[in-house]
C-alpha cells in the first residue's frame, strides 16, 4: 500500500487536508494523526471491521482496550451512561486535554473497541490538528499509539513512518508533539477513581479537583487496565535504568563501554561528563524541566537504537507528582524494570 503524507502546517492553510483526513476515516480507512500526547492510529470507533485493522497493523493483542477520542465534550453523553459529577468536573478543568476517564459504555460502543469490557476510555485531545480531523471525519476516533506494538510511541511523523510506512492509507504529519507522552487514564466508575496510567495531567492537578484518588496504578498482583500487563515502549537494544551519582554513573559507562557498544541517555545537565566516557550520549531534555523530559523521551530512545548500541543505559528523574512520574513509568517499562543501582547512599 503507498501511504500518502499529508503534511499540516496550520489548520486554514492546510484545510483540504484535514478534509481528506475526514473523508478517509468516514470511508473507514486507518490512518495515522498528531495529537498533543503521540501520534494515533485512528479509526472510526462505530466501524467494527476499520477497527479491527487498528488491531492488525500494530500487532496489538486483542485483549487491550482502545480510547475513544471525541472533538467536543459534550460527545462524551453519546458514548457512555452512568457518567458521575466527579467525570463532569474532571471534563471541565482539563478536557481537551491528555486525560482518558473509563466510564461505562453504551451499547453503541462495539466491544471490538473495548476488548470485550463493559467501560470505554474517552478522550477530548488538545491537539488543534486532532480535533479539527475527529471534527471532519464526523465520527468519534478509536486511536491507540501509531507505533509497533511494543516500540516507543511515536511523538514525530518521522517515527510513524518508521513503524507504519506501506502499512496506513495515510500519514497526517503534524510536527512534534507538545506533551510527548500518553494521557492520563483514570478510572471514573469506582468510588474513589483510580488512576490506571499516569500521563499529561498530574497527580496533583487530578487531586485538586478530585480531593481523593488512588494512585496504586502498579499495584502488585492485580492487573486494573489490560495495558498494564504488556511490555511497551521498547527500543531493540535492551534498556537499563542508571541510578547513582553522576561521576560513579560515568566511570561505569566507560567500563561498559570497553567491549561493547552502549548508548547513554541522561538530562542535558549530565551531558558533557557522560560525552567524557566515549559512549554516544543522547540527552533527552534538562532535569529540572520534567516536562521538556516527557516531550524528548520517546525520541531518545528510538535515537538510542539508530547509533547502533547494543545495551542502553538511561538517566530517570526523582519521583514527585508532577509529570516526572509518567517519564518514570515509561522509562522503567522500557527497561522491563531492569535496573542498575551504583550506590546504595545515594
Ligand atoms: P494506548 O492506546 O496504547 O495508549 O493504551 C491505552 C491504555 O488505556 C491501555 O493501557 C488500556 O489498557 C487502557 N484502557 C483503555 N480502555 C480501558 C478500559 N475500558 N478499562 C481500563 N483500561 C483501559
Ligand atoms: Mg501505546
Amino acid at each position: 500500500m503507498k501511504t500518502e503524507i499529508l503534511k499540516i502546517r496550520s489548520i486554514v492553510s492546510d484545510i483540504d487536508k484535514i478534509r481528506r483526513a475526514g473523508e478517509l476515516l468516514r470511508g473507514g480507512e486507518v490512518i495515522a494523526i498528531p495529537t498533543e500526547t503521540v501520534y494515533g492510529l485512528a479509526a472510526n470507533a462505530l466501524d467494527e471491521e476499520a477497527v479491527a485493522r487498528i488491531f492488525e497493523i500494530k500487532g496489538r493483542p486483542q485483549d487491550n482496550p482502545l480510547i475513544v477520542h471525541i472533538s467536543e465534550e459534550y460527545d462524551l453523553e453519546k458514548l457512555c451512561e452512568d457518567i458521575p459529577e466527579s467525570a463532569y468536573k474532571l471534563a471541565h478543568a482539563f478536557w481537551p486535554g491528555p486525560l482518558t476517564m473509563v466510564l461505562k459504555k453504551k451499547d453503541v460502543v462495539p466491544g471490538i473497541v473495548t476488548a470485550g469490557l463493559d467501560t470505554v476510555g474517552v478522550r477530548c485531545p488538545r491537539g488543534r490538528f486532532a480535533r479539527a480531523i475527529i471534527r471532519s471525519a464526523g465520527v468519534p476516533l478509536a486511536a491507540p499509539s501509531a507505533n509497533i506494538s511494543g516500540r516507543p510511541s511515536p511523538t514525530d511523523a518521522k517515527h510513524v513512518i518508521e513503524d507504519l510506512d506501506g502499512r496506513v492509507k495515510a500519514i497526517v504529519d503534524g510536527g512534534r508533539c507538545s506533551v510527548g507522552v500518553e494521557s492520563t487514564v483514570i478510572d471514573m466508575t469506582r468510588e474513589t477513581p483510580v488512576v490506571l496510567r499516569p500521563g499529561g495531567i498530574t497527580l496533583t492537578q487530578l487531586k485538586r479537583v478530585l480531593g481523593k484518588v488512588d494512585t496504586s496504578f502498579e499495584a502488585v498482583g492485580e492487573v486494573r487496565s489490560p495495558g498494564m500487563k504488556y511490555r511497551h515502549y521498547a527500543p531493540k537494544a535492551p534498556v537499563k535504568v542508571l541510578i547513582g551519582g553522576l561521576s560513579d554513573a560515568a566511570e561505569f559507562i566507560k567500563k561498559q563501554s570497553v567491549n561493547r557498544k552502549v548508548a547513554v541517555i541522561c538530562f542535558e545537565e549530565e551531558a558533557e561528563s557522560f560525552k567524557e566516557t566515549g559512549a554516544p550520549v543522547i540527552p533527552y531534555g534538562r532535569e529540572s524541566e520534567p516536562a521538556e523530559l516527557a516531550r524528548g523521551l520517546f525520541d531518545a530512545l528510538r535515537r538510542a537504537d539508530e547509533s547502533g548500541a547494543e545495551e542502553i543505559y538511561a538517566r530517570e528523574p526523582g519521583i514527585g507528582e508532577g509529570i516526572e512520574l509518567a517519564v518514570i513509568n515509561r522509562l522503567e517499562k522500557a527497561a522491563g524494570y531492569n535496573r542498575i543501582i551504583l550506590d546504595m547512599n545515594q
